[in-house]
């Protein structure tokens, strides 16, 4: 093992390594996460919606799980298909407005799980380049061919597509919106070109469900185009504030998947207190639209805020908002600055995001209000400016 030992002085050198810290939830205020006896402004979080400490999902959940136990006690396919989760899936292909829909037991396994059953050994994925890492993890999987086309690059995904026509099946992917940019895939291309090829779309809405469309449906539904996407994915994880994720479609595409995707097949189904959470919180994300308008609202304030101090902001309307630093030690700084500040906002260092874009990735919630996000731009600015990250 003293290979190991030489790799992690390497990654601590480089100001790679990682390690776990203990966060604990601040019940009476969302927004909010504790780190040993400090109480810090969370700004890494991805409970979007604020849902995490919701009492109407938490009261389902105990309903559920004095009545059912804890654990499912085997895959959906042997005993494990619980009455919870076809009221889940009934409910959510309804709320996308599907044929279908099939729950996995996260985000990681439906990429996964669904990418390496759609496609196989002589067959290619056409994936962006900063989709999200379960993704990647599903190609590898399926052993199909990965073309990775340049971060929205249309033009690149052409040329890409065009070297590949005569391949027997075509799977084009992308994050909605991306989860350490926060920008969004111009999904209208998308959807043209994987017709002119003849390819299938499927798209990840881990950052975008909850967030977009009237009931939170996603971007594919705000911008109409939810017909265009054959493999329509999102997750409980973030807006929703439980666990879990989902994958709607046609019949056929969630029959096939029963079939064949394996982290379906081969794993315990969730335990029946997370499908029953879930429900719950489908019902809060459906109707309890002033959460997302707080959110945008949050959104459009604290990005104007941080642009005025001098840093640069990828446009957009998303709660996640990157501030750039560039090398891994300095963003490991500026997030240890923030904390002494009263601020939880991680550094985000490769490989999550490439090398040499080292950030902070900043990301709201429905809970945060005016008054926090302004006093926390301004310790953002002044921590900016102390470590040059910011001229002054
Ligand atoms: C978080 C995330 C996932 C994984 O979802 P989990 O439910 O957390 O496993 C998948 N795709 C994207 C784009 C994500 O950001």
């Amino acid at each position: 093992m003293n290979w190991m030992e030489k790799e992690l002085e390497l990654l601590a050198d480089a100001s790679l390594e990682r390690s776990l810290r203990e966060c604990s939830p601040v019940s009476e205020s969302p927004g909010y996460t504790m780190r040993g006896d400090r109480k810090l402004l969370n700004l890494s979080s991805n409970d979007y919606l604020g849902l995490s400490q919701h009492p109407a999902i938490i009261e389902a959940m105990r309903e559920v799980l004095l009545a059912e136990g804890a654990g499912s006690g085997a895959s959906r396919l042997v005993t494990g298909n619980r009455v919870s989760y076809s009221r889940l899936e009934e409910a959510l292909a309804e709320w996308q407005n599907r044929e279908a829909a099939l729950v996995f037991a996260n985000g990681y396994m439906a990429n996964s799980g669904v990418i390496g059953s759609l496609v196989s050994r002589g067959d290619v994925v056409f994936s962006d380049q900063l989709n999200h890492a379960s993704i990647a993890d599903g190609v590898i999987l399926s052993r199909a061919e990965h073309a990775r086309y340049r971060h929205n690059d249309m033009e690149h995904l052409r040329a890409l597509l065009d070297k590949h026509r005569d391949r027997r099946r075509k799977l084009i992917v992308t994050d909605a919106v991306f989860s350490m940019d926060g920008d969004q895939a111009p999904l209208r291309e998308l959807a043209a070109l994987k017709r002119e090829y003849g390819a299938m779309l499927m798209v990840d809405e881990a950052h975008s469900g909850g967030i977009y469309g009237k009931r939170g449906e996603g971007l594919c539904h705000e911008l109409g185009l939810q017909e265009e996407v054959d493999i329509h994915m999102g997750t409980f994880s973030k807006s929703f504030g439980v666990y879990g994720a989902y994958v709607c479609g046609s019949r056929m595409l969630i029959r096939w998947l029963v079939n064949k995707a394996r982290p379906l097949i081969y794993s315990t189904a969730l335990p029946p207190t997370i499908t029953a959470g879930v429900s719950a919180a489908l019902a809060l994300v459906q109707d309890e639209h002033w959460r997302r308008e707080r959110l945008f609202a949050a959104g459009r304030s604290f990005r104007s805020l941080l642009g005025s101090s001098g840093f640069k902001i990828i446009a957009g309307d998303s709660p996640i908002v990157p501030v750039i630093v560039g090398d891994n030690d300095a963003a490991l700084r500026f997030s240890g600055a923030l904390e002494s500040a009263g601020i939880a906002a991680v550094a985000i260092r490769p490989p999550t995001v490439p090398a040499g874009t080292a950030r902070i990735r900043f990301s709201l919630s429905a809970v945060h209000t005016d008054k926090e996000l302004t006093d926390a731009a301004s310790q953002i600015r002044i921590i900016g400016q102390q470590l040059g990250v910011l001229s002054p």
